[in-house]
């Protein structure tokens, strides 16, 4: 290397010449701005600027497909749905596979959470196979955008829109836009472009599309498990999912001019330019999203196709609740080993997470965190003891915040527990969030933060101690921050509660197999205990399997999936909860229960 010119200042060849330890440091930031210079980096004190994203305008939208994806099959349709009966063009990106892992890999950053790697590459993949299908790379970049979920850590995921830029710009795709839907702003703060308009349709068709997907999520893992004739659920499901798309994709928005009775809408117009018209038309607006004629028939006849499906719940199923990082416990494909298909492959019933319990935790964090940060952010600091009127006004103003995330809290609780009724009632109602914090708090505080933070710990709790599962999977993506916290407290948790099935498992873009392996391996564990558990039940009875079956096959309603089977307090299984039923009705102490939806008609179908 040649040797580096020094140049020293002037004034320290006037004043006094400079010390060893000034002289070293010269050196270094002198050799620092040459290597720098070489490579290209300019200025390396600059601060890191987020590069301007070229806008999506208004003119763009006809012309512009916004793309998205990342969630479960029957959560993205919905949204595409809403999306689409807004004006947009969309698509939906195909499940991210290991080539789109192995293009994450190539193309972003080294170090990553494996969700970057997947989501990353299989964004960099899609926009690859449209242009190996002829179409222009200008074309992709001027005529696409890619929507996403945005936050600002502090895991990784405050990288991800960061990661996004620097793969399209390392796979050629320089100026491609990825636009934001800020985690931790919430709807109002999304992208602020104005080709994506947040109106009140839009917002309430998400709110529907996402509650939709959950429990139809939810509810196909219940029955598919004890379908009769193989294949039917999930045909059954792929309509029911098409029909409600074209509900939420071609329902008439509600207008106050056209839908109020006449003497109203004349009454508003005769006032219009107030201000209030437009209040008026927005609840009217929120009201037919929720309440509407179109929204309650879809959500029956959804229903009534499930209850055509024929169920066999004498079946003896492990339930095995799934829990984890939040992508990994969502995605159905290479993301998570094909986790849920080969559980049920393998004889188990899975029980998913909702996204709902993650807008809920989101909730329920900023309303304890505002009320701990009480005294920090009230108006009055330190006031006297002779100032009551302060200490009042202090008093107010945090509990206003309190209850306006409570308010939240309800409505979507409220909401989401109606369209599980209007379903059927076979789904869960969302969990109480004080409930998971409540039973984690002595393993983890709910204040330590970072992916799913403590509910991780809650539901494992939860869901044992209510015996609602036989086992436990937590799937935890490699180079997960969060995870590796709460896997410290997991083993905790697990030495306490002994009769926990809990099994750990970190996903990756390699390594199924033995993810497999070491599953199949508590699984086995998990069938005998549901297996001795219908055995005690059956033998408590006092009855014969063949006995509970002929009766069942007399009786159609005990073979349709919505049958709402009691929950005996301790018992776990379907299969049980179901055999002690069957037994209260031949012994006549209980009469059969009511299915929602069902018909005569279906009886015979
Ligand atoms: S929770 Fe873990 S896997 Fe998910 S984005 Fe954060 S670091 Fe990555």
């Amino acid at each position: 290397m040649p040797a580096t010119k020094i140049d020293f200042p002037v004034e320290n060849l006037t004043n006094r010449p400079p010390s060893v330890e000034e002289e070293i440091r010269r050196r270094i930031a002198a050799e620092r701005d040459r290597l720098a210079r070489s490579m290209g980096l300019g200025n390396s004190a600059s601060h890191f600027r987020r590069p301007v994203e070229r806008p999506f305008t208004a003119e763009e939208r006809h012309k512009v497909t916004i793309l998205f994806g990342g969630l479960t099959w029957k959560h993205e349709a919905l949204i595409r749905a809403v999306f689409q009966g807004c004006g947009y063009k969309c698509e939906i990106l195909p499940v991210p596979n290991v080539a789109a892992f192995q293009l994450g890999k190539e193309y972003g950053n080294n170090g990553q959470c494996n969700p970057t790697y997947f989501t990353v590459g299989n964004l960099v993949q899609y926009l690859q196979f449209l242009e190996s299908e002829g179409v222009p790379r200008q074309h992709l970049i001027d005529n696409y955008v890619f929507f996403t979920a945005g936050s600002c850590g502090p895991c990784r995921f405050g990288m991800y829109e960061s990661e996004y830029r620097l793969a399209l710009h390392n796979a050629g795709f320089d100026g491609f836009r990825v636009l934001l839907f800020q985690q931790n702003d919430g709807i109002q703060a999304a992208s602020g472009e104005p080709g994506l308009k947040f109106t009140v349709d839009f917002g309430m068709g998400m709110f529907n599309a996402l509650n939709l997907g959950d429990i139809v999520s939810d509810m196909i893992f219940r029955i598919r498990p004890y379908e009769v004739e193989k294949g039917k659920t999930e045909k059954i499901f792929h309509e029911a999912v098409d029909d409600l798309c074209t509900t939420l994709r071609e329902r008439k928005p509600f207008e106050d001019h056209e839908d109020l009775p006449k003497w109203l809408a004349q009454k508003i117009a005769a006032n219009k330019g107030k201000g209030w018209e437009k209040v008026v038309n927005s609840l009217g607006k929120v009201y037919d999203h929720l309440y509407g004629r179109a929204y309650k028939e879809a959500l029956h006849a959804a229903r009534d196709r499930f209850n055509s499906i024929e169920v066999d719940h004498l079946r003896v199923k492990p339930i095995v609740k799934i829990i984890g990082e939040f992508w990994a416990q969502t995605t159905e494909g290479d993301g998570n080993f094909n986790m849920f298909a080969f559980l049920e492959r393998e004889g188990a019933q899975v029980l998913v997470e909702p996204i709902g319990t993650w807008v809920m935790y989101m909730m329920y964090q900023a309303k304890e965190r505002a009320w701990e940060k009480r005294k920090l952010e009230a108006p009055y600091k330190r006031p006297g003891w002779y100032e009551p009127h302060k200490h009042l006004l202090n008093d107010l103003n945090a509990r206003k915040k309190r209850w306006m995330f409570s308010v939240g809290e309800t409505i979507y609780d409220r909401q989401y527990t109606r369209v599980v009724k209007g379903l059927g009632s076979l789904s869960h109602e969302l969990v109480s969030q004080k409930e998971m914090a409540d039973l984690a708090h002595p393993f983890y505080h709910q204040f330590a933060r970072g992916g799913e933070g403590h509910l991780e710990v809650g539901k494992n709790i939860y869901y044992t101690v209510n015996r609602l599962c036989h086992m436990v999977l937590a799937l935890k993506p490699f180079g997960c921050m969060p995870s590796t916290q709460s896997d410290g407290a997991q083993s905790a948790v697990a030495n306490h509660f002994k009769e926990m099935i809990f099994l750990p498992i970190e996903t990756s873009g390699e390594g199924e197999i033995n993810a497999h392996s070491r599953v199949q391996m508590a699984l086995g564990e998990a069938k005998v205990k549901a297996r001795m558990e219908f055995e005690q039940i059956l033998e408590s009875t006092g009855k014969k399997l063949e006995d509970l079956k002929s009766y069942v096959a007399d009786r159609p309603e005990l073979r349709r999936p919505l049958y709402p089977i009691p929950h005996r307090k301790g018992v776990t299984g379907v299969a049980a909860n179901f055999a002690l039923h069957v037994s209260d009705l031949m012994d006549g102490k209980t009469r059969l229960r009511r299915v929602p939806g069902f018909t005569q008609a279906l009886a015979h179908a």
